[in-house]
């Protein structure tokens, strides 16, 4: 009898693609694994792209983290530069682009995210540019230093990471982000200003709260309109948030949802016409999973979350199912020094959940009052008048380990008083005695038990875990 071949396709091989694919290989040594990348080159970090155009690491090729030996010691069949144009569900293959069909037996789509193009005339100019992939970073690198005037449409987290490598080689940079506030998914105006004050201060012009009207140019970009005001470009860097790169999946009938990500379920599986599929899994930027504190369906595009679910959909491909639970998205970022971490809902995220939120903003320090090179960090929490929905952080230092706390607070279920209680380090370089966090929840904890007291209990504050 023939033994049962296991031939496992990805398309993608990014964060989510690469990484399940190593799960898979090395726990099934019989997989035969081939994985599709439109791009030139894989398993290099995006993350590390605005820090090598500001000059903080050397070069793009530092950011390659494995070379084709490592593929082929694993028994990975990388296919880059090769499109997957058509998948054939029922026929199990996928045909790239150069109309060579590969059978599979499973199959996982991970084709990452596609920035957001604003719909207006001359969004198509040379010139206009984005940040996604490796070969983005280097025509953006080669331009730094000769380009005068960087317009960046967008006050998401990537165009202004990149903002300080355009500012430190001298380019009058403009952001202009329609929305009130800079990082509206992630950040209240509150803290969004200390994040604008940062960027003013290095000389960014930041508009907010009006939109892009066009891209203008002949032959390239020359300038943008922003509500009546010519603004010069030789430069348009995108930056007004990610869409799940679906294109491939609606092709072949896959279902799609509200947020425009592929439809899983809690293995991953995608959608058919109302069907799971046992066989086709999609996971990472591109696939629509459920958020911790709402229940409700989102887009996680962030690289963490997309390596935690390459473990999942590993798992499930060496039949060791396993439901994967939900969200959080904690996310960190940092723009000219200063680190900006998020986790759960913001304040807008709550009101469009229908949770009445109680929030605390304290202030407070990283290091011992008395102890030379403290640095200012704001945080401030959210609870639901029972448990904690989300925080967000900012400051130069202690800022990613906060967050990491609070997602691991939401994440269980704690309130305030909860987060409050927990034992904390000290030492007088590293934090203050009580730290900031502590004392943010605590007296989160005392506004929602004065909230309740005036209110009486609240049924409809619990958030559906
Ligand atoms: C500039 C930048 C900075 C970032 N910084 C951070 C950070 O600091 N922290 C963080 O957590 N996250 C960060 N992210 C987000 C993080 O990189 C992504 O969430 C993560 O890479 C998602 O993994 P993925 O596998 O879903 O998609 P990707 O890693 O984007 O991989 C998508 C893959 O799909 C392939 N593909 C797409 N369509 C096709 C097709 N038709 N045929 C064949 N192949 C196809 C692509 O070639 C690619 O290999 C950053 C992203 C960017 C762009």
């Amino acid at each position: 009898m023939m033994a049962q071949r296991n031939r496992v396709v990805f398309v993608g091989a990014g964060g989510a693609g690469l990484t399940a694919a190593f799960h898979v290989a090395r726990r099934a040594p019989d997989a035969e694994i081939t994985l599709f990348s439109k791009d030139p080159v894989v398993a290099y970090s995006q993350c590390g792209m605005p820090f090598v155009l500001d000059g903080k690491i050397d070069g793009f090729d530092r950011l390659i983290i494995y070379g084709p030996e490592v593929f082929k010691g694993l028994g990975l069949d990388v296919r880059t530069s090769t499109p997957v144009a058509d998948i054939d569900l029922d026929g199990r293959a996928v045909v790239t682009a150069g109309g060579e069909r590969v059978g599979y037996d499973r199959l996982v789509i991970a084709t990452g995210s596609k920035p957001f193009i604003p719909p207006v005339p001359g969004a198509d100019l040379p010139g206009v540019m984005a940040l996604i992939t490796l070969e983005d970073g280097r025509s953006l690198g080669e331009r730094i230093g000769r380009t005068k005037d960087v317009v960046i449409v967008g006050g998401g987290p990537i165009g202004l990471e990149t903002a300080p490598a355009f500012l430190d080689a001298g380019a009058k940079v403009t952001i202009i982000e329609r929305m009130p506030w800079l990082m509206p998914s992630a950040l209240d105006p509150e803290m969004a200003a200390v994040v604008q004050a940062r960027l003013e201060q290095m000389g960014a012009r930041v508009i907010t709260g009006k939109g892009l009207d066009a891209i203008n140019g002949s032959g390239a970009v020359e300038s943008v309109s922003c509500a009546g005001e010519t603004i010069p470009a030789d430069l348009v860097l995108l930056s007004a948030g990610v869409r799940p790169n679906v294109d491939l999946a609606k092709k072949s009938g896959i279902d799609t949802g509200v947020t425009g990500g592929i439809v899983v379920d809690e293995y991953f599986r995608v959608r058919r016409n109302g069907e799971y599929l046992d066989d086709v899994l999609a996971a990472g930027d591109c696939a629509e999973v459920k958020s911790a504190v709402t229940g409700r369906p989102i887009i996680c595009a962030v690289g963490s979350v997309a390596n935690r679910q390459a473990a999942y959909v590993g798992d499930y491909l060496v039949g060791k199912k396993k439901p994967y639970p939900s969200v959080l998205c904690p996310a960190v970022c940092v723009i000219g020094g200063l680190h900006v971490g998020s986790v759960g809902l913001t304040a807008r995220g709550c009101e469009q959940a229908g949770i009445t939120a109680v929030s605390f903003k304290a202030k407070g320090l990283t290091r011992a009052r008395y102890y030379p090179g403290g640095k200012p960090i704001e945080i401030k929490l959210f609870a639901d008048g029972e448990r904690l929905v989300g925080g967000q952080v900012i400051g130069e230092e202690g800022v990613h380990g906060r967050v990491n706390v609070l997602s691991l607070a939401i994440g269980k279920r704690m309130t305030p008083a909860d987060l409050a209680a927990a034992e904390t380090c000290y030492a007088p370089p590293v934090s203050p005695l009580i730290d900031p966090l502590t004392y943010a929840a605590e007296m989160l904890a005392l506004k929602c038990a004065r909230a309740q007291a005036v209110k009486g209990p609240r049924e409809d504050a619990k958030t559906p875990f």
